[in-house]
């Protein structure tokens, strides 16, 4: 790796982690990445409003993508950095960052080193909400491009671990509003109202039975976000009611079909009780199913730097909109360890570690 572009990357990273922008709203991180690549690069540059691509043209062997997301948090900052955020209520704490500036080093890289295949650099926004994904994995299509990779550092694994599995690498999972309209009343006269109350506890109390993991192939969760039901006026019988469920599943079609489960008892409940209902989903996020290939290529090339490589036992978790581009693409999403001891992600003191920008970039170029 060449340490000027090594220097540029970090001081990008930095930059980056300063002006900090939420999902939907990356309008100056878009443009000055933009702007680092066009400086210091001859890549053709896409722009597609909330996103763009950076292209090199190989010579013809075959077409590659890697996507990197730019997107940060409704967080305050607690740590003291030289280059901490200077938006308050706004932090870069899950790395996104580091995740584009490790894939524009890899711009910088290309134009020194070259590369015998077209290679498409996809930076995409809002993942953290799964809003961004969709669209720019439909890029894969449009390009004919047959192969596509991403990573997500991740603490509590050694610094430049390599960690992955075959088959599903992050759950599937979708946020759900359950909302019911009731009648009004005097909370002396509840039998000449309509109250929600007992419909959104009859579906609390039937999760667990719907989520028993006897009954499933792999995980599935139902978590209570939200229930919100009347309001603080001891006169008034509760009439309007929201139930707001983390659904999850480490498989696309037990989500499916847990979402189904609860949408029927939801309207079952509304029907006995006489409410109306309506239901909204949002931060819907597919499946991440790794390629058995792709994970077998992330692997070979990590065992060419000398990187140690962990099989996963479990997936994780947490939802990434990677998914999308994997149904498009053959491919694979690996985590990068930021050190056993690094502050999780998605906490106030949490920071990328500029470590793993060449560790990324390094791996992004074995897999051309
Ligand atoms: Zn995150
Ligand atoms: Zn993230």
């Amino acid at each position: 790796m060449n340490q000027a572009d090594l220097n540029l990357a970090v001081t990008l990273r930095h930059e980056l982690h300063a002006h900090p922008e939420l999902s939907r709203q990356e309008t100056w991180t878009k443009a000055r990445l933009m702007n680092f690549l066009q400086e210091h690069t001859k890549l053709e540059l896409h722009d597609r409003g909330s996103w763009f691509y950076a292209l090199y043209r190989g010579m013809g062997v075959g077409k590659i993508a890697f996507r990197a997301d730019f997107d940060a948090l409704p967080m305050e900052e607690t740590c003291e950095l030289p280059y901490r955020s200077q938006c308050p209520g706004v932090a870069h704490k899950c790395g996104h960052d580091g995740h584009s500036a490790a894939l524009a080093l890899l711009g910088l890289t290309l134009e020194r080193t070259g590369a015998a295949r077209d290679v498409y650099l996809i930076f995409q926004p809002a993942e953290e909400v799964g809003a961004g994904g969709e669209a720019c994995a439909a890029l894969l299509k449009e390009e004919h491009i047959g192969e596509v990779y991403a990573f997500h550092n991740m603490p509590g694994y050694p610094l430049h671990t390599l960690a992955l599995r075959k088959g599903t690498m992050n759950c599937a999972s979708k946020g759900v509003t359950y909302r019911f309209e009731g009648v009004s009343t005097h909370a002396s006269t509840p039998e000449l109202g309509r109250n929600p109350a007992q419909a959104v506890a009859r579906i609390v109390g039937a999760l667990p039975g719907l989520t028993r993991q006897e009954d499933h192939r792999g995980l599935v969760m139902a978590t209570v976000v939200q229930i919100a039901v009347g309001e603080p006026a001891f006169g008034i019988s509760a009439y309007r009611g929201a139930l707001l469920l983390t659904l999850r599943a480490q498989y696309q079609e037990e989500l499916d079909a847990l979402s189904q489960q609860v949408t029927d008892l939801a309207r079952q409940a509304a029907e006995e009780d006489g409410l109306t209902l309506t239901i909204e989903e949002q931060d819907v996020f597919p499946e991440t199913a790794n390629h058995p290939a792709g994970v077998e290529r992330v692997e070979k090339a990590a065992q060419a730097l000398g990187l140690p490589v962990v099989e996963m036992e479990e997936p994780m978790r947490g939802s990434e909109d990677f998914g999308w581009y994997l149904r498009q693409a053959e491919g694979a999403m690996f985590l990068l360890g930021d050190g056993e001891d690094h502050q999780p992600l998605h906490r106030t003191d949490f920071d990328f570690p500029d470590a793993l920008l060449g560790t990324a970039c390094a791996l992004f170029q074995k897999l051309i």
